[in-house]
């Protein structure tokens, strides 16, 4: 006769649901236990996306998925041939959720109302009957207790969130906050609040951090998607330095001396008798240019053709390497995940199966693995909860098929 099997999943958040779900529809049979801390199941996700559920992305122009998987980017091209983003268009379109796909490649349910995705969920979960505790809980793992049990507890900025491995000898990469918008030195962006630039380059000096996109200038410093991005990519590095940090900006989106001292030229003959203040590159409003000219050092009564080698000097050194200080950083509201958990080296990354104890799987932010902002982080929750799911479902057929 076939065993059935008793699963545990601890942490009813995006990667738990999603396993204890699909495991249940692929074995009917298996008794399913999801154990959660808190008096409500999904409680991050219905927040995630300012309450709109950024749930995944279409990928479409991601050449490369370190690009969007800072850690952890081969266990999700891995992941993402099992489950892919379509995949979990199709899945939640199937049980009647409507998406809108947003020209940032950004997928949102047509509600714009991540309760929808919430109530999905907990609908699925009631129906299968699967067994949900909440207000539990779990200090430690008692792996003999259970055929396999699913760790899905999330992200932990401190190292004490990983208690309930202590005693399993799991190796954990120190947790550290990642997708923050920085605090610049000076009070000089204060009267550019709300200021953007659609396309800046921005990187941290002597280091191999960098990322290109928009800008946004914040009461605190700067943010939008180009800080977002680096603050992801350099989350240890910054931690590391305690969030003081040089930090360099090209504000013309990454064009070369060479083009822009172009530019600058042709504006000095073209707009001769104009004043610098009155004429400048399209990207910048007037205010944030006369912040520019202030650190260019040219006076506002210059006129364009009055420039001397020095002054375009000057100006080039200020729009393609502007450098800023950073001296701390602020947690974005609209979403943060943690950098650090439970180490790859220490699971199989085609299984996520624990390399010490095979019944023992992880998947979701509790892994050392991390995204940047755009449905990226959910998908991993997704995907990672749907292999295991479909690995022990297919480890308990091969079994059963040999006896
Ligand atoms: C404000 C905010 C907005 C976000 N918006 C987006 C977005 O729009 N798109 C996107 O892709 N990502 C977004 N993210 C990130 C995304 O929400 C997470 O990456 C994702 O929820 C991780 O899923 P998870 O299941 O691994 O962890 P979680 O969703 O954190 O779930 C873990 C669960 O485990 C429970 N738990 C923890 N320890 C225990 C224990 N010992 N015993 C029992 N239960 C336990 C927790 O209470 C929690 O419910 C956002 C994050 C935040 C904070």
């Amino acid at each position: 006769m076939k065993k059935e099997l008793s699963i545990a999943i601890i942490g009813a958040g995006a990667a738990g649901c999603f396993c204890a779900i699909n495991l249940k529809r692929m074995l009917t049979s298996s008794n399913v236990h999801l154990f959660e801390s808190k008096s409500k199941a999904l409680a991050k996700v219905a927040v995630t996306g300012g309450g709109r559920c950024n749930l995944t992305n279409t990928f479409k122009g991601i050449k490369n998925l370190q690009e969007v998987y800072p850690r952890g980017e081969k266990l999700m091209r891995r992941a993402l041939s099992v489950f892919s983003s379509e995949d979990t268009c199709a899945w939640f379109e199937k049980e009647g959720v409507k998406l809108v796909t947003q020209e940032d490649e950004c997928v949102f349910p047509q509600s714009q109302d991540a309760m929808q995705i919430v109530n999905k969920l907990l609908y699925n979960i009631k129906e299968l009957g699967i067994e949900l505790h909440l207000n539990e809980r779990v200090t430690s793992i008692d792996i003999k207790k259970w055929d396999k049990v699913v760790v899905t507890t999330g992200g932990h900025a401190m190292p004490q969130g990983f208690q309930l491995l202590e005693g399993l000898d799991i190796p954990i990469e120190m947790p550290v906050p990642s997708l923050f918008t920085f605090n610049v030195e000076g009070d000089w962006h204060q009267q550019l609040m709300g200021n953007v630039v659609d396309n800046v380059k921005a990187f941290i000096p002597g280091t191999k951090f960098r990322s290109q996109g928009s800008l946004l200038l914040t009461h605190w410093g700067m943010s939008g998607p180009a800080i977002l991005k680096l603050s992801s990519y350099a989350a240890r590095y910054l931690a590391e330095r305690d969030y003081r940090s040089p930090l360099c900006i090209n504000w013309m989106g990454g064009r070369t001396e060479q083009e822009v001292r172009q530019l600058l030229q042709e504006m000095k003959q073209d707009q001769a008798q104009k004043l610098v203040t009155s004429v400048y590159p399209q990207c910048f409003t007037s205010k944030l240019w006369g912040v520019l000219l202030d650190r260019m050092g040219i006076p506002m009564t210059q006129r364009w053709g009055a420039l001397n080698t020095k002054h375009i000097n000057r100006m080039l050194s200020v729009l393609i390497a502007d450098i800023y200080q950073i001296t701390g950083r602020c947690p974005f509201k609209e979403e943060f995940v943690t950098c650090g958990g439970v180490s790859l080296k220490a699971i199989n990354i085609n299984t996520l199966q624990s390399k010490q104890y095979p019944s023992l799987y992880f998947a979701g932010e509790v892994l050392d693995v991390d995204a940047v902002t755009g449905g990226f982080n959910l998908q991993a929750a997704w995907s990672m909860g749907y292999v295991v799911a479909k690995h022990i479902f297919t480890s308990y057929q091969i079994i059963n098929q040999k006896s």
